[in-house]
């Protein structure tokens, strides 16, 4: 069952979450991160006491830029919040995949979302138009809110190949002379 839409609060808050990208994400050693690290593995800059990163004044001067570039969209605290109820990854490692899974998906989601919200704000067609609401029908929250099982449908029941096959649609729209002052006066 799926209530009306209306789009999640993409603002990344980290006071709401628990240092999920730093324990979800992996890395790879090179420009944008010092060290190798896998998925699902703590970063050795986390505190092991609190949800906070020993050198987080001075990411890229420690060669960790890439996480002064990374944004989850909002992702992390809806995961902790909303969908495991601010229950912690320390406290319930046995949560950690699932944490991780949402996560992802979720993120994948608000990247969609936002991209659509942009879109929304250009001079679009009738079938544009109709696209959005497709669209947005087909990333609707479920009434009682996200879970693992149901973000796991949003995935293999085709909603982002949707929006992918739907993007080039906007072409137009996003060539259109009047498109920059659209998004200027909506933002
Ligand atoms: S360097 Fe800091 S912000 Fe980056 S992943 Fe590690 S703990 Fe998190």
């Amino acid at each position: 069952m799926t209530g009306g839409f209306s789009y999640p609060d993409m603002k990344t808050d980290c006071s709401a979450c628990t240092s999920l990208c730093c324990v979800a994400l992996h890395f790879d050693r090179g420009e944008d991160f010092a060290l190798n690290k896998p998925a699902g593995v703590p970063c050795p800059n986390l505190s092991d006491t609190a949800f906070s990163c020993a050198i987080h004044n001075d990411l890229t001067r420690s060669g960790f830029g890439g996480c002064v570039k990374f944004d989850c969209l909002g992702a992390g605290q809806h995961t902790v919040q909303e969908v495991f109820g601010g229950t912690d990854w320390r406290g319930h490692p046995e949560l950690l995949p699932e944490m991780m899974e949402v996560f992802r998906i979720l993120r994948r989601l608000h990247q969609s979302l936002e991209i659509l919200k942009y879109l929304e704000l250009l001079p679009l067609d009738d079938a544009q138009s109709q696209m959005i609401t497709m669209l947005k029908g087909a990333f609707a929250a479920p009434a009682d809110g996200w879970t693992l099982s149901s973000l796991t449908d949003l995935e293999t029941d085709g909603a982002f190949d949707l929006y992918h096959t739907a993007l080039p649609a906007f072409q137009s729209a996003l060539q259109d002379p009047n498109a920059l002052a659209a998004l200027r006066a909506a933002t």
